[in-house]
């Protein structure tokens, strides 16, 4: 890491300062070894924060959107110059393959490319009202002080998803990255600070106590929003308390996506397909196929497809050239998979693919597995897995199939395999999810808004949604007579 030795402070109204609770050491998953000691805040680091973002928040939300469009600009520049270093802080902490890291930065620094564009195009109304004698002028202004929370499965684009709308908007931010995780924040911090963000604008504050911090924060009355990615439990509990203060709040929460495919499916690229909605990653994606519902007329040929490809993973350090899969993020992600794959095989599952675990390997790895035979309320079903196990439930009949897509509580992405475009989109249109994958095994784009119904969230990151999450309308009501 020549030219971009991590950061482990706290980025504080442009300073590094150390922690007010001393450090902690952030590991890698791969191998357990200690890669930083990183500062960890507490309370009043995370006031600091606020304070800092406020003495910020004027000049930035004064200052002109082609010059905020510039400096995002910028942004999205340096994260290229710099991919492979931020690269290697992915794997290094997040323990994801060199490949997966790589597509990550990309991700992540598209956002500052489409939100530099979105900054020059914020735009309101003039109009009459209807009964005449009044025009109306409706303008957006930024928010406020944005209070951002990301997790860490995805350490920069969870993070710039955020930050990008949130600077094009005019607002100031607090981020509290992963605790795990966030050793890439901080250098996208660096790099904002290189490209022109004003100091103060953007503050990163890595901690242990999440409730300290963020708590600090939706308790303070010039914080005026909240943006979480996390699981559906902290978001439920930071929405109680965003209620307290009625504030602002997005929420991109857990998932449980179903990965459909029909009797008129391409077999071939369906396997393809999931090998992308379930493997990417690990499988440690909010949007990653969780069930597998294939017709049964296709079952057989589709299990052995995924199951061949599946047995030829090849599973070690991210940052091996060869690694296709890296470990998960913790001991209790491997033991609670673990789990699940037990109860499933009790309920008459049958592991039909299991890839090969290097002996030589200490960190926290599963090998990837694909079920067979799983009924459809079996845990691994009913739960969100975030790990390399793909469960395969056969289905017949159509209406059958929807009752129980759409029984989950979660309804972030989904995705439909099938031959018919009609048909697909048909389907598509009765299924509870935000993003809808139909003939593809990727729905994240920059362009258009990601986000779920029912318990996986409110609102919408990227696309021209984005930026309204970090935007108050205001209107002027004008005296015409
Ligand atoms: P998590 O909810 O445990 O943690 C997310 C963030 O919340 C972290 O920064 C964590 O430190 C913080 N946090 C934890 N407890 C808190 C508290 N009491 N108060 C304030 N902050 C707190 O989730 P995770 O394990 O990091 O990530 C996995 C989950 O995130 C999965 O459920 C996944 O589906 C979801 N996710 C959703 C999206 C999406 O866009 N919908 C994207 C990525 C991940």
């Amino acid at each position: 890491m020549a030219s971009l030795a991590p950061a482990n402070g706290i980025h504080v109204g442009g300073r590094w300062e150390a922690g007010e609770l001393g450090t902690y050491d952030v590991d890698d998953p791969a191998d357990k070894a200690v890669l930083a000691a990183v500062a960890n805040a507490g309370a009043a680091q995370a006031t600091a924060a606020v304070d800092a973002a406020e003495a910020a928040a004027a000049e930035w939300a004064a200052t002109s959107p082609r010059r905020r469009s510039e400096i995002l600009h910028r942004v999205f520049e340096l994260m290229h110059r710099d991919a492979d270093d931020l690269a290697a802080l992915i794997c290094a902490e997040n323990g994801k393959s060199a490949t997966d890291a790589r597509a990550e930065v990309g991700y992540a620094a598209e956002f500052f490319r489409w939100f530099a564009e979105e900054a020059v195009r914020i735009d309101g109304s003039y109009g009459s009202a209807p009964a005449g004698g009044v025009r109306t002028v409706v303008t957006r202004r930024p928010v406020g002080i944005a209070a951002l929370v990301t997790p860490w499965n995805f350490p920069a684009a969870m993070a710039t998803r955020k930050i990008a709308p949130a600077l094009a908007a005019g607002c100031t931010v607090v981020l509290k990255p992963a605790a795990e995780t966030p050793l890439t924040a901080l250098a996208v911090a660096r790099l904002l600070a290189e490209a022109g963000v004003p100091a103060g604008v953007v503050n990163v504050v890595p901690t242990t106590e999440p409730e300290e911090v963020v708590g600090t924060w939706l308790a303070d009355p010039r914080v005026r929003k909240v943006s979480f990615t996390g699981s559906t439990g902290v978001g439920r509990h930071l929405l109680r308390q965003a209620a307290d203060r009625v504030l602002n709040a997005s929420m991109e929460l857990g998932g449980n996506a179903p990965f459909i495919v029909t009797e008129d499916a391409d077999v071939a690229a369906a396997v393809e397909g999931a090998m992308i909605a379930k493997f990417r990653g690990g499988g440690q994606a909010c949007t990653a196929a969780n069930r597998l519902y294939v017709h049964a007329d296709v079952a057989e040929e589709f299990t052995r497809l995924l199951a061949e490809r599946v047995n030829a993973l090849v599973v070690g350090r991210g940052a091996d050239a060869s690694t296709q899969i890296g470990p998960l993020i913790n001991e209790r992600a491997v033991h609670r998979v673990a789990g699940l794959v037990d109860d499933a095989v009790a309920g008459g599952a049958r592991v039909v693919a299991q890839a090969e675990l290097p002996a030589d390997l200490s960190g926290y790895f599963f090998a990837p597995t694909v079920l067979a035979d799983v009924v459809p309320d079996a845990r691994v079903v009913q739960e969100e897995i975030f790990a390399p196990v793909a469960p395969i439930v056969t289905w017949t009949d159509e209406a059958e199939l929807l009752a129980l897509v759409n029984e989950s509580e979660m309804g972030l992405a989904g995705y439909l395999y099938s031959g018919d475009l009609k048909r697909a989109l048909q389907l598509a249109e009765r299924i509870d999810s935000g993003m809808i994958g139909i003939n593809r095994g990727l729905v994240s784009d920059p362009a258009a808004p990601f986000g779920g119904f029912k318990q996986s969230g409110l609102g919408r990151e990227g696309a021209h949604e984005g930026i309204e999450e970090y935007q108050e309308t205001q209107y002027f009501s004008v005296d015409w007579s």
